[in-house]
């Protein structure tokens, strides 16, 4: 029977033997010093926003980032950063991408000849693919490897908690009570995977009035319950701002002056210094 390394929800009877652990290591010239895992219970709810204005955030606090992108079938990183160079590579390894704010960044989209080739690979070979970015990519001195990983609790969010050391998760999360449920889901895959949960970032909370600055809750309050109820900490409140998704479309995400995730860039230095 395959191990989790959770013992808690499991009816074997081997307490004599230890967990196997499946941490696979990085390559001999890499020196990351914490991995965040960036998930979603549901796509579409901006997890790949959040990780590329996290990455941004961190930085602007003077930390050395990479993203690895592993939404390997929805891959959106280099779009964000305006990222169009292919990945090189060498009998070193792989070569990231380096933004303009020296965020090293890999993504399967740097690897097609063309950016809107789609990935119709079986799930092992995906995985397959988010190992070899923790293997055999050159990230060298890193803070933070931020883990863009693909919504809900299927092969690669597993693939990532298993072979990589995550310190910690950030979870995100819109304010809708269906998202809500599904994302306790998520909240629960850490937990039983022992990936401690950093907070919640729930996004699209609100639109604000442009005339007189009035925040309008367009989906509920289902973020801050959740959080409320699974004791997790509320890390931001991002609203829907039109000129967050015109930055992301226009490649310049590290031009954002909004401070959304400034706070929750401060929190994560603290607790993972
Ligand atoms: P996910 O990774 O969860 O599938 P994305 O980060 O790709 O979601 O976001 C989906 C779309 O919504 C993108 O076009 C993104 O630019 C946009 N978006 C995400 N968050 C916001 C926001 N707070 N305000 C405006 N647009 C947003």
């Amino acid at each position: 029977m395959s191990c989790s390394g959770n013992c808690s929800s499991c009816q074997e009877n081997c307490s004599s033997k230890q967990p196997e652990s499946l941490l696979e290591p990085t390559g001999d010239f890499n020196n990351i010093k914490h991995v965040v895992a960036v998930v979603s219970g549901k796509g579409g709810v901006g997890k790949s926003m959040v990780t590329s204005l996290l990455a941004v955030e961190l930085a602007r606090q003077g930390k050395k980032v990479g993203i690895l992108d592993a939404d390997i079938t929805g891959p959106s990183i280099p779009k964000s950063f305006g990222v169009t160079a292919r990945a090189t590579q060498n009998n070193l390894g792989i070569f990231p991408a380096t933004t303009q704010s020296g965020i090293k960044i890999i993504s399967v989209n740097m690897m097609l000849p063309q950016a809107d080739m789609p990935i119709i690979w079986r799930g092992p070979v995906i995985a397959g693919a988010v190992k070899q970015f923790w293997q055999e990519v050159v990230w060298e001195d890193l803070d933070y490897l931020l883990v863009d990983c693909p919504p809900g609790t299927g092969d690669v969010p597993l693939t990532v908690f298993q072979i990589m050391p995550v310190d910690g998760a950030v979870v995100v999360t819109s304010p809708q009570d269906l998202v809500s449920l599904i994302v306790k889901k998520a909240l629960n895959m850490a937990d039983m995977m022992n990936v401690p949960v950093l907070g919640l970032v729930e996004n699209m909370s609100y639109v604000k009035c442009p005339d007189c600055g009035k925040e309008f809750p367009v989906f509920g309050n289902a973020g801050e319950n959740i959080a409320e109820e699974t004791g997790t900490k509320l890390l931001a409140r991002m609203p829907i701002d039109i000129s967050l998704s015109q930055m992301v479309d226009n490649g310049c995400i590290e031009k954002v002056d909004g401070d959304y995730l400034k706070a929750t860039a401060a929190e994560i230095i603290e607790k993972l210094p």
